[in-house]
């Protein structure tokens, strides 16, 4: 009896949690947040429903804005972006949830904010790619590897929603 009531609850239960469960970096960046954008972009991805397990702010040293975009570092942009990062404080996130990186690239919208769809954050709030007020990464891989490098052991949350059971079957 044990073995089919392990079949016919859980099963469903055992199948859902074999979907990928992704992390995200989102950074408010300086202009987001000297134009006081903080509140309205974190309310966007609560409102969606996915889980904050990490928030601080800081003005990043260039050491730690230079590693985050060594990939971009033979780019003319490079040394204005590294300028700009550093600028001011930024807001630092990590997000969780199944398929949140994706689901986030696309409520953030394209790089370039004239380009960047109505409805995204970009798309809404910004007129220029070199000011386009948000950060977020683009594979789940560099989810993982970016929350490593902005965050320290003991500062991400692990916890569980209340609304959990709410916004997923
Ligand atoms: P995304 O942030 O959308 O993933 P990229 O990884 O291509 O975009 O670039 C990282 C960041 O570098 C951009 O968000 C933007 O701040 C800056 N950037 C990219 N291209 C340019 C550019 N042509 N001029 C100025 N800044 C740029």
């Amino acid at each position: 009896r044990a073995h089919q009531s392990t079949h016919g609850i859980f099963l469903p239960r055992l199948v859902a949690s074999l979907e990928q469960v992704d992390q995200t970096y989102i950074m408010i960046k300086p202009d987001g947040v000297q134009r006081g954008l903080v509140g309205e972009i974190i309310s966007r991805f609560e409102r969606k429903g996915f889980k904050l397990t990490g928030l601080k702010m800081f003005q990043c040293p260039a050491e730690l804005a230079e590693e985050h975009y060594k990939d971009l570092s033979a780019k003319p942009f490079y040394p204005k972006l590294i300028d700009y990062i550093t600028s001011g404080p930024v807001v630092c996130m990590a997000w969780e949830g199944v398929g949140v990186v994706a689901s986030a690239r696309k409520l953030i919208g394209s790089t370039d904010p004239l380009q960047a769809e109505p409805g995204t954050i970009r798309g809404d709030l910004a007129v220029q790619t070199g000011r386009n007020v948000i950060h977020g990464s683009d594979s789940p891989e560099n989810g993982k590897r970016e929350i490593a490098l902005w965050f320290k052991e003991g500062e991400l949350c692990e916890w569980t929603p209340a609304q959990a059971p709410w916004l997923r079957e």
